[in-house]
């Protein structure tokens, strides 16, 4: 069993938002976190995305991790590669996306790819070559002041360019809404010219999905999860996507069911307060002075665990977490809360637990890291951007990953209520 699209992500909850864009089109995706050092069993998926933290290291090693990447992706029969990269093109000085683009393409033995973040649902549209945020210019948005890759250029062109070595053209507005045969001709003119990549303009879905349809030759391709929405339709097109069953179907998880909070985001600190079941709060200033509150939110858990989720959470208010980094220090207060809460959730594994929602991205990642899972089978969308997922391997847990700001205020709820959904349906 071979799979169809690979696809290599610069990080993780991008990456989870592309695998999520690619089974509501119908592929079977799973992502795995890094790329594999042994053979992982990835069932019938039609497309793998491979999870990096490259965004922001060193161009070199961001290089040498996409080029292990495309080589494992290769080793699976990937047809077509994706390099995923964030909607607003976050990028350092150097790169990253100019130098793996250029990587890619070379050790693919490519001479041309497209290039376009657009996602228009969420107010990302590109258009003469310059990217906009809502009703902005990317260099007037909150982007300018990013604490790691702040953009103060719109004109992509230019920004793609200055990463390159190779010629950066535009694949103009009036070129992409006539559809795939024209952006097919710009494409062969643009190679004509000696350009090896192009800027996409994109500012509704259906350019999106013209320009997917046009690259379906192309065998790098390169943007934010909306220029993968016009590729499925091509492998349909092709007899390549058979699945029989649906794309969104998790292995059935049954156990018991705990919300893990991390995130002290406003959005998971309203969810939290909205939670209606048992739920228990770790003193993390007794935590980061040694008191046993791993063991206080065990027992908790022993107390209250039976048919109904019940919420364990280490969020504060933007004041007591001012406190407990200036007694502790911000490094050390935030890897001690990830490291207990990783404790935590392996001591309801063996309590039983196998369902979880875990809120906060760098909580997600220290929880899934000490669990050992190397991937995770991608299903429906509880709130946009956060699917329920499967981990890979015998004894799956299903787990939902939310970085902080994202789902509504009854997320907790819901999620285990869709879970509950799901498994009507599959009966
Ligand atoms: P988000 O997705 O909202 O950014 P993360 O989990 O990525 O959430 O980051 C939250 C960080 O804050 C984690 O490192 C976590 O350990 C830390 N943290 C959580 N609760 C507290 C607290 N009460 N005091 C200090 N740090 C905390």
């Amino acid at each position: 069993m071979t799979i169809l699209l690979g696809c290599i992500a610069d990080d993780f909850t991008g990456a989870t938002d592309l695998a999520s864009m690619l089974v509501q089109s119908g592929m079977r995706t799973v992502q795995l976190i890094g790329v594999p050092d042994e053979p992982v069993d990835i069932g019938g998926a039609d497309a793998i995305v491979v999870a990096l933290k490259s965004r922001t290291i060193p161009a070199e090693d961001a290089i040498h991790q996409s080029l292990e990447a495309l080589s494992w992706l290769q080793g699976e029969g990937a047809k077509q590669i994706l390099f995923k990269y964030c909607s607003t093109f976050d990028s350092t000085d150097k790169g990253n996306i100019g130098p793996v683009t250029e990587a890619l393409l070379q050790a693919l033995g490519a001479d041309f790819t497209i290039a376009c973040p657009a996602f228009p649902e969420n107010g990302r549209t590109v258009y003469q070559g310059h990217l906009f945020v809502g009703d902005r210019l990317l260099s007037e948005s909150s982007m300018r002041h990013h604490p790691l890759t702040p953009m103060t250029d719109s004109d992509l062109v230019a920004v793609l360019g200055h990463q390159s070595e190779g010629k950066v053209g535009l694949l103009p507005f009036d070129v992409v809404s006539q559809g795939p045969e024209a952006i097919r001709d710009a494409i062969d003119e643009l190679r004509a010219s000696g350009a090896r990549q192009a800027i996409a303009d994109a500012v509704a879905d259906e350019h999106l999905i013209a320009l997917g349809h046009a690259a379906s030759d192309l065998p790098l391709l390169t943007g934010g999860s909306g220029i993968a929405m016009g590729l499925p339709d091509n492998f349909r097109a092709a007899g390549l996507v058979t699945a029989t069953q649906r794309a969104d179907q998790l292995p059935r998880v049954n156990g018991l069911s705990v919300i893990l909070a991390g995130s002290c985001s406003s959005a998971t600190r309203a969810q939290i307060e909205e939670f209606p079941g048992p739920s228990h709060k770790i003193d993390v200033y007794a935590l980061c002075r040694g008191e046993d509150e791993i063991g206080r939110a065990l027992r908790f858990a022993d107390a209250m665990l039976g048919e109904e989720p019940i919420l364990i959470s280490a969020s504060a208010s933007p004041d007591d977490v001012a406190r407990v980094q200036e007694r502790f220090g911000r490094e050390h207060a935030g890897a001690t809360v990830e490291d207990a809460l990783a404790s935590i959730a392996l001591g309801l594994r063996e309590r039983g637990v196998y369902r979880f929602v875990l809120a906060g991205g760098e909580t997600s990642g220290a929880i899934v890291s000490a669990f050992g899972i190397r991937g995770l089978h991608i299903g429906r969308a509880i709130d946009p951007g956060v699917p329920w997922t499967a981990s890979l391997g015998d004894q799956p847990l299903a787990l939902a990953l939310k970085s902080g700001n994202f789902g509504g205020v009854d997320f907790f709820t819901k999620a285990f209520q869709c879970l509950d959904n799901l498994e009507v349906e599959a009966g």
